[in-house]
């Protein structure tokens, strides 16, 4: 035999792999003893009674509905250069800019929706953008609404929400 050959031995060829009981048990005796430990000590299950008690260990890199940042004299950080849009793969995020007034840049987004039911909560559009102008730091991970419309954001929607983890304001420049 080739002496660069290494023969692996074949899992599974045994008597005790082939009846598959022992397997069967071990997996069974893992489902109770979590069962038994759940029952007898509730404080151990890692599940919340969902809305009524919210989850506390949410930390700053947490993806949660997007915001629209403000720098710090207010104005409006996004300057519709589309680059989020253009990254987000779910093409979900519909600007039309407008011309600025405010002496900053060229443009600022007249209207800026973010459908969340198309939405897949990637994050893409927070890294693509240039301006910290759009961020899914707002701790609000649940939404409700009666028909589609509840769940498309509108731009004074999305510069409404606050930043969860105290950082307000964009880090674009002013
Ligand atoms: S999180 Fe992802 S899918 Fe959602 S709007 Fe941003 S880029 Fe699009
Ligand atoms: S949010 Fe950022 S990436 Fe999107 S249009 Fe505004 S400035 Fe550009």
């Amino acid at each position: 035999m080739n002496p660069n050959i290494k023969v692996v031995k074949r899992h599974g060829a045994s008597l005790t792999d082939k009846l598959y009981l022992p397997a069967i048990y071990d997996g069974v005796k893992v489902t109770f003893k979590h069962l038994f430990e759940n029952v007898t000590d509730i404080n151990a299950v890692d599940t919340l009674e969902y809305p009524e008690e919210q989850p506390t260990d949410i930390t700053n890199r947490y993806r949660g509905l997007h915001r629209l940042t403000h720098r710090a004299d207010d104005s409006i950080a996004c300057v519709a250069c589309f680059l989020c849009a253009t990254a987000c793969p779910s093409s979900c995020i519909f600007i039309e800019a407008t011309e600025r007034e405010d002496g900053h840049d060229e443009k600022m987004p007249q209207s800026f929706f973010i459908d969340t039911l198309e939405c897949v909560f990637c994050g893409y559009c927070v890294e693509a953008c240039p301006c910290d102008a759009i961020r899914m730091d707002t701790g609000i991970f649940s939404l409700i609404g009666n028909n589609r419309e509840d769940f498309v954001m509108d731009r004074e929607q999305l510069l409404s929400h606050k930043g969860a983890f105290g950082e307000e304001v964009s880090r674009a420049r002013t």
